[in-house]
């Protein structure tokens, strides 16, 4: 993997243009950082993607660049109208997202013991771990074809959460263009059963302190402020979004051969926008979307319920409020230099500036909250994008990204586990159940997410540490 990697300012490298590629590619990482691009394939993907046609320079890596199928995690690729979508581009779970809700709640008044009970009533309402069934799927399974049409408003409307909650959810809850005809019966089956469920491994609900407010102004403006308990919850599409992306990826694997477009490695799969292939897999994309964002409100509506049973008191009076809900893997039709152009994120988020007119407008004069999840023993970032963030199609990265695979992290011992955890709660019984998701599998986030700090690109605005975290 010799790739002449250019410097250009402060943690910017720039690959120019060799080969097929038909643009340039640009990755955002520091010195420290940068020697880790050796390590895998996560280069040669983003040089790939840089070959497909209808590709808008650069192709993006994040600073949480890892290795993926098709473009690595933590890559961006914009596509314009007469260019590609490729389900790889996306991901296998589609929409996976994070979502944020804060409290009035102080994190000292919250005993070890009460945590404790938290997590564990947590749990009894949402199901965790792979294949598991929805608590909801009485419901879930009658408001199904509104959920996957219509999104967040869908389960609102079946009574889990409030209106007002949509402009604080990206999309407002929503990717429009979702049908389900173009949705495999077996992805319906899974996906019907499936909806108000954690899913497993990296998935989490982790219940945290407000540790430090870094911008005063837009913590306010958040409603977050030192000291405070917040809880995050990240999941995705669960085995609706798995089927479909493994369908579609033979049909365009397929359809890439019938086009003559040359895709370079099997998880670039794509086929051109407006063909009959390209359309369907966006209307199923959409609809794994859909599900993805009222998967996430069900889980909030269940989190809220189990404090309410433990603390013994109305939701109202503990303030909980979304603060936002962002996807770190999607395509989307956005506006950039006066052009309409898909944009593929996979292990990227969006970030919108103060003013940008994609905004909620209860965030259009700040900027919406950038949601950057770390590790379960470390540290979570609420960040907002400046204008710097232009050249990389308003994203940010999506976490701190795996440093270690899942059969390496298998051998950090239980000591190390233990000491990266510290004082922090888990629900599984055995270390050994989660050391692949171990603080130490992770990159240090201080050092992502000072990457896009130091360019001027994000303004951080709070730190959040765990307390106490349910994994999937
Ligand atoms: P991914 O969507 O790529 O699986 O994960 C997103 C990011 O979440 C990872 O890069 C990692 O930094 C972060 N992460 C993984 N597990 C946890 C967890 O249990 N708690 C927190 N706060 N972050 C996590
Ligand atoms: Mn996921
Ligand atoms: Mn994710």
């Amino acid at each position: 993997q010799g790739y002449n990697l250019v410097r250009e300012g402060v943690n910017k490298w720039r690959i120019p243009k060799l080969g097929k590629m038909r643009v340039d590619a640009v990755v955002y990482v520091n010195d420290a950082l940068k020697s880790l691009l050796y390590e895998d394939q996560s280069l040669r993907q983003l040089v790939n993607a840089a070959t497909l046609p209808g590709v808008v320079e650069p192709v993006i890596g994040m600073p949480d660049i890892h290795e993926g199928f098709g473009l690595p995690i933590g890559g961006v690729m914009a596509i314009d109208k007469h260019g590609v979508i490729s389900a790889g581009a996306v991901g296998y779970d589609i929409n996976c997202g994070v979502r944020l809700l804060r409290t009035d709640l102080e994190a000292r008044d919250l005993s070890k013991e009460i945590l404790y009970k938290l997590i564990e009533r947590i749990e009894h309402y949402v199901p965790t771990g792979i294949g598991k069934k929805g608590k909801h799927k009485g419901i879930t399974r009658r408001i199904f074809d509104d959920v996957v049409h219509n999104g967040v408003e869908a389960v609102i409307r079946a009574g889990f959460g409030s209106r007002e909650e949509l402009d604080y959810i990206e999309e407002g809850g929503r990717l429009a263009g979702a049908d389900i005809s173009a949705v495999s019966k077996e992805a319906q089956e899974r996906g019907e059963e499936q909806l108000g469920t954690l899913g497993g491994g990296n998935h989490f609900i982790e219940i945290q302190r407000v540790d430090r407010i870094l911008d005063k102004k837009l913590a306010e403006a958040f409603g977050l402020f030192e000291g405070q308990i917040a809880v995050m919850i990240h999941t995705g599409s669960r085995g609706f979004g798995h089927q479909i992306a493994t369908d579609y990826t033979k049909i365009l694997w397929e359809a890439a051969k019938k086009y003559g477009i040359d895709v370079p490695e099997k998880g670039l799969a794509a086929a051109p926008i407006d063909s009959k292939e390209g359309k369907s897999y966006y209307r199923a994309m959409a609809a794994a979307v859909n599900f993805a964002f009222s998967n996430r409100q069900i889980i909030m509506y269940d989190v809220v319920k189990a404090f309410e049973d433990v603390l013994k008191k109305p939701a109202e009076s503990m303030g909980f409020k979304l603060v936002y809900d962002v996807a770190h893997n999607i395509a989307k039709w956005e506006r950039h230099g006066g052009r309409d152009l898909l944009v593929h994120r996979k292990g990227a988020t969006r970030a919108l500036p103060a003013g940008h007119n994609q905004n909620p407008t209860s965030y259009m004069q700040t900027g919406h909250p950038a949601l950057i999840p770390g590790s379960m023993g470390t540290g979570s970032y609420v960040v907002v994008g400046t204008d710097e963030l232009a050249e990389s199609f308003f994203s940010v990265n999506h976490g701190a990204g795996r440093r270690l695979s899942r059969t390496k992290a298998k051998s950090i011992t239980k000591q190390e586990f233990e000491k990266a955890m510290g004082d922090v709660i888990y629900n599984a019984g055995s270390y050994k159940d989660i050391v692949d998701e171990s603080p130490l599998a992770y990159k240090d986030v201080e050092e992502v997410v000072s990457v896009l700090v130091k360019r001027g690109a994000t303004i951080p605005v709070a730190r959040l540490v765990p307390l106490a975290v349910v994994k999937g």
